[in-house]
């Protein structure tokens, strides 16, 4: 007799994957407490909200939306191609920059590889690779950050691909320009390099990679960037990944056709050309930085120097009281236990008065 058992059913690679932890809710912690006035700073989101040029694109886009999208985006590559000097053809655009991640896994690895990231580095990356049955190799960090010497002694003649978040989440560690080429000049060339830039524009000018100019040179490189975060759409989902040609073709073969919607579409080609809108999400971001290292150095609690919208800072040893009783306080932060930093607490860098809610939460409990 045969008997219905979902596991046994599922891939290898899915059984044992723990869902991924996202940061709760608003909504759900106002079901709890009945309270309102929550300040959420636990999943680095915008604070400045949308935009309103993005708001007026989005009421245009509504009356169109019994159609199908482009399901090759045409506007938003060739708006990318035109701000960033690249072709249209090196542009594979995701549901966020996640759905990249997950793509170019898919397309590239199976189970009988190796994907290399580092520890405390971006869940995502281990997700996505054991879903497909692959072996995620965690290679220890150095200073909270990525150790690439490390990274590189970690290849294997069955490695196909490296994970690098640079700045990286939840650490807000950075990777110099130099160290990156470097790096990337090290990696074989049958190792695809998937460097994720989630955090890009909150770095200097001076200090950015010229990560989409190396691509000339190593056909192995992928670039990933998001709207998330200094665009501020994250609920609508929009992202890309900017490659070789071949590579970008493949991921666009396996990729769903409508994996951006008519209204995500729309919103980034807005979003990518307002400057002043940037510009005010990093100035925001740059205040508020000061603001929460400021209140750190006040009383003497550690934090990892961050070059993206968050802080990760050391709390103690009883950082989930600390979580739980910030909840009651109403507000949400984001333990980061699962990253292997059962001390720390990550803040994401909110307006003014957010963050002035979160340190006056905080000196409550110190
Ligand atoms: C936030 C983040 C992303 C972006 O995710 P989206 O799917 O584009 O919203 C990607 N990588 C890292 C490291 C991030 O922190």
């Amino acid at each position: 007799m045969t008997t219905f058992d979902a596991k046994q059913l599922a891939n290898v690679g899915v059984r044992n994957l723990q869902p991924y932890q996202a940061g709760k809710p608003i909504e759900e912690l106002e079901r709890e407490l009945g309270i309102s006035d929550i300040v959420k700073l636990a999943s680095n989101e915008n604070p400045l909200g949308l935009s309103s040029k993005v708001r007026a694109a989005l009421q245009d886009t509504l009356s169109g939306l019994a159609r199908y999208p482009d399901a090759n985006g045409f506007y938003l590559k060739a708006k990318l191609a035109k701000k960033f000097g690249i072709a249209a053809n090196q542009i594979t655009l995701g549901n966020g920059s996640n759905d990249c991640l997950e793509l170019v896994a898919r397309t590239f690895v199976n189970d009988s590889h190796e994907v290399i990231f580092s520890q405390h580095a971006f869940v995502v990356y281990p997700l996505v690779t054991q879903a497909i049955g692959a072996k995620g190799v965690a290679v220890p960090a150095k200073d909270y950050g990525h150790d690439l010497e490390a990274m590189l002694a970690a290849i294997t003649d069955k490695t196909r691909m490296i994970f690098i978040a640079n700045p990286n989440n939840p650490t807000g560690t950075f990777l110099t320009t130099d160290e990156l080429s470097a790096f990337l000049a090290k990696v074989p060339a049958n190792v695809l390099v998937v460097l994720d830039e989630a955090y890009y524009e909150y770095v200097s000018e001076a200090e950015r990679a010229p990560s989409f100019e190396w691509l000339a040179q190593y056909p192995n490189l992928l670039v990933s960037r998001t709207f998330s975060k200094a665009y501020g759409l994250a609920g609508l989902r929009a992202g890309y990944m900017v490659s070789h040609p071949e590579v970008a073709d493949l991921m666009n073969r396996a990729r769903q056709p409508f994996n951006m919607n008519s209204l995500s579409l729309r919103a980034a080609e807005v979003a990518i050309d307002d400057d002043d809108y940037l510009q005010q999400s990093v100035a925001v971001n740059a205040a508020g930085m000061e603001q929460l290292v400021a209140f750190c150095d006040k009383h003497g609690l550690p934090y990892i120097p961050s070059h993206g919208n968050f802080l990760t800072i050391e709390v103690g040893d009883n950082a989930g009281e600390i979580y739980q009783q910030l909840l009651q306080a109403g507000v949400i932060v984001r333990p980061v236990a699962g990253y292997e930093l059962p001390r720390h607490l990550r803040v994401s860098i909110g307006l003014p008065e957010e963050n002035e809610a979160f340190i006056r939460a905080m000196e409550q409990l110190l």
